[in-house]
């Protein structure tokens, strides 16, 4: 028998294993450029028990298995690139547990933030780590995403409290709690958490809830400069007021985004702030944040309220991405990822917007201002051999003049395929440590081969 028929045989229903060709295709790439590879199979299963038996029939005969989610990360990371099993998670989408009073839930991971969120309205709470893509929480804990909310309540690794995990032998192992601290032993769901799938497959995660604060208030201020605007950032944030959010979009950007939403935001660097809060810390702060945008020279200075008006205002942060692939349909996109400290955000994007402009390129420029993260989203052709080694080349300078400066390769993404290469030069002395690990959870290296590691 193949490995369709073992899999039927073991999970007892054809329907949730397939090898149809359109939806192996489905399985085969990611949303960015990396070289695409189909699985020989995909099983959707139902419960950990089906999880652990695939794991473990997959471990006798070493077939790769690949955890899959909503398939919105951005480094190749859902690419079997041996093939074998790939674990479509979407079918186990049960939120099994709501605890309003103890600010936790209990999902299964192929939960989706919007459905979790749908599903708090009603307590008053929400899951707070909001990255641009409707993901699962299952695959967000794998990459330890974050957003823009991360700037006030953290990454994914904030949150997760708990985890069931099946190990690569079909073991169900259980990590953390229901308690908002624990120093017992090691930090196991720390671990797990950012391991994108080549450590264990997540079956549940207890998961932080926040409550929906009383008052939100977004603001909009343009800069004379960049430096400026970042500057402006840190002092926000110094001020102790109560910041949501607070992202920086270079000038060129906003210019990318008026040609392609043909509208006539003021070309110039620009920090989109949210307040959140009770109503007096949010007026309170609102008059602050004002003040020390005049203080940092801002050139225009708009803020809204209301929940239509405030979507609005933030249009040409949320259209940034978008813009370049507008401009460039038929080609593929890559996102670098790197994070500086906070200090070093306003020389790094202009270093970065130097190089993309002496490269002759378009680029949109992004910025978490209030983590230091940020974004260079770059066209490019894959198939145009030059084109491919300049965008290397500008990758390597982004991603070098962080790591110089204390940063890191990946502030959100992940490693997946795509910077692989640099986890070594962040981490050379660590990484044996890292794959000593991968080498006890996965002996025989079945789960998600060729990510994070070379
Ligand atoms: C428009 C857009 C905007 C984005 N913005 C952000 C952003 O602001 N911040 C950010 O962090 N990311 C962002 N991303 C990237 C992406 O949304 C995140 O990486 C997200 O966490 C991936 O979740 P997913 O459910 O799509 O996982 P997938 O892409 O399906 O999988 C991601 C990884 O998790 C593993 N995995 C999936 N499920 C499990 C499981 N149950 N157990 C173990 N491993 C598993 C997979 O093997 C893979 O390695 C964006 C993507 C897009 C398209």
């Amino acid at each position: 028998m193949g490995i369709y028929e073992d899999i039927v045989e073991r999970i007892g229903d054809h329907k949730r294993v397939t090898r149809n060709e359109t939806v192996l295709e489905q399985h085969s790439k990611g949303l960015a450029y990396h070289a695409p590879r189909k699985p020989d199979v995909v099983v959707f299963p139902n419960t950990a028990a089906e999880v652990s038996a695939v794991l473990a029939y997959a471990n006798e005969r070493n077939i790769p298995i690949t955890p899959f989610g909503a398939g919105s990360s951005l480094e190749g990371h859902i690419i079997p690139v041996n093939g074998g099993i790939t674990l479509n998670m979407t079918k186990m989408n049960n939120i099994l547990e709501i605890r309003p009073d103890d600010f936790l839930a209990v999902v299964e991971p192929g939960v989706t933030r919007m459905q979790l969120n749908e599903a708090l309205k009603k307590y008053g709470l929400f899951f707070p780590v909001d990255p641009g893509a409707d993901a699962t929480i299952g695959g967000m804990a794998a990459t330890n995403a974050s957003g823009t909310n991360s700037v006030k309540y953290g990454v994914m690794r904030d949150q997760v409290l708990g985890l069931e995990v099946v190990l690569a032998d079909g073991t169900i192992v259980h990590t953390g709690g229901m308690a908002l601290k624990s120093s017992a032993g090691y930090d196991l769901t720390g671990l797990f958490v950012g391991s994108e799938g080549t450590l264990g497959v997540f079956t549940r995660l207890i998961v932080r809830l926040q409550g929906i604060p009383e008052a939100t208030n977004a603001m909009k201020a343009s800069f004379v400069s960049l430096p400026m605007a970042a500057q402006t950032a840190v002092e926000i944030i110094k001020a102790g007021v109560a910041v949501g959010k607070i992202e920086l979009v270079d000038e060129q950007t906003i210019e990318a985004v008026n040609r392609y939403k043909q509208t006539n935001y003021l070309a110039a660097p620009t920090l989109f702030i949210e307040l959140s809060g009770s109503a007096t810390s949010v007026k309170e702060g609102t008059e602050i944040v004002r003040q020390l945008c005049e203080e940092g020279q801002c050139v225009a200075f708009q803020t809204e309220d209301d929940s239509i008006a405030r979507a609005a205002l933030w249009e040409a942060r949320h259209h940034a991405a978008f813009a370049i692939q507008a401009a460039y349909p038929k080609k593929a996109l890559l996102s670098t990822d790197v994070c500086v400290p906070v200090s070093e955000l306003a020389e790094a994007i202009r270093d970065t917007r130097q190089l993309v402009e002496e490269h002759g390129l378009t680029a949109a420029i992004f910025g978490h201002v209030g983590d230091g993260n940020y974004h260079t989203v770059l066209a490019f052709d894959p198939n145009d051999a030059e084109e491919v080694t300049r965008i290397e080349k500008i990758h390597e300078h982004i991603v070098r003049y962080a790591l110089a400066r204390g940063g890191t390769c990946t502030g959100e993404h992940g490693i997946g395929i795509g910077k692989r290469r640099f986890l070594y030069e962040e981490h050379g002395d660590s990484v044996m440590l890292m794959k000593g690990m991968k080498r006890l959870f996965d002996p025989n290296g079945i789960l998600n081969p060729g990510k994070i590691f070379i």
